[in-house]
């Protein structure tokens, strides 16, 4: 079984997120989004309707799950036997922070490859950041988020 893990803040999903799970739910058996659960980077939406929004999103893609983690991605991979952790790239500054982070993963478990996807060129500027931001402004936010989505369901 060649299993993946996504894992990320999802706060909230995005069109990005989106996209890059659906590219790459054909490539592998399973795919868990895993919201990690981080004690220091507290986010605006509950973990709970994080993982409702991301149900919604994947209802129709038979092999992608959700769950939250705590600890080290790698632990939760290796506990979910998953080999492979799925990562998007939207610039050279995610490539900086990414390239960092999976090195240091593939020093702490070598058998845990982590596969890049680039983002999709409508989707690069689009991140949780701005997209809390613009939500907590008041704006319109459904052309970033997935079609299957309300913010304020
Ligand atoms: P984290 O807090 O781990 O960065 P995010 O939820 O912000 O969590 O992102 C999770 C993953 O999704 C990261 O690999 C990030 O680069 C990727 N990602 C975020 N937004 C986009 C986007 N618009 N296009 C492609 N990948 C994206």
């Amino acid at each position: 079984m060649k299993i993946a893990v996504f894992p990320g803040s999802f706060d909230p999903i995005t069109k990005g997120h989106e996209s890059i799970v659906k590219r790459a739910a054909p490539l592998f058996d399973k795919i868990i989004v895993a919201i990690g659960v981080n004690s220091s980077k507290k986010g605006m939406f509950d973990h709970p309707t994080r993982e409702k929004w991301i149900k919604q999103t994947f209802a129709d893609v038979p092999n992608v799950e959700v769950m939250t983690y705590s600890g080290l991605t790698v632990d939760f991979c290796i506990q979910q036997n998953a080999n492979y952790i799925l990562r998007g790239l939207r610039s050279n500054a995610d490539f900086e922070y990414e390239f960092t982070i999976a090195q240091m993963n593939k020093l702490l478990k070598d058998n845990v490859e982590t596969f890049f996807l680039l983002t999709e060129p409508e989707y690069s500027a689009i991140s949780s950041t701005i997209v809390k931001d613009i939500y907590r402004n008041n704006g319109d936010v459904s052309q970033f988020v997935p079609a299957a989505i309300k913010l304020t369901d």
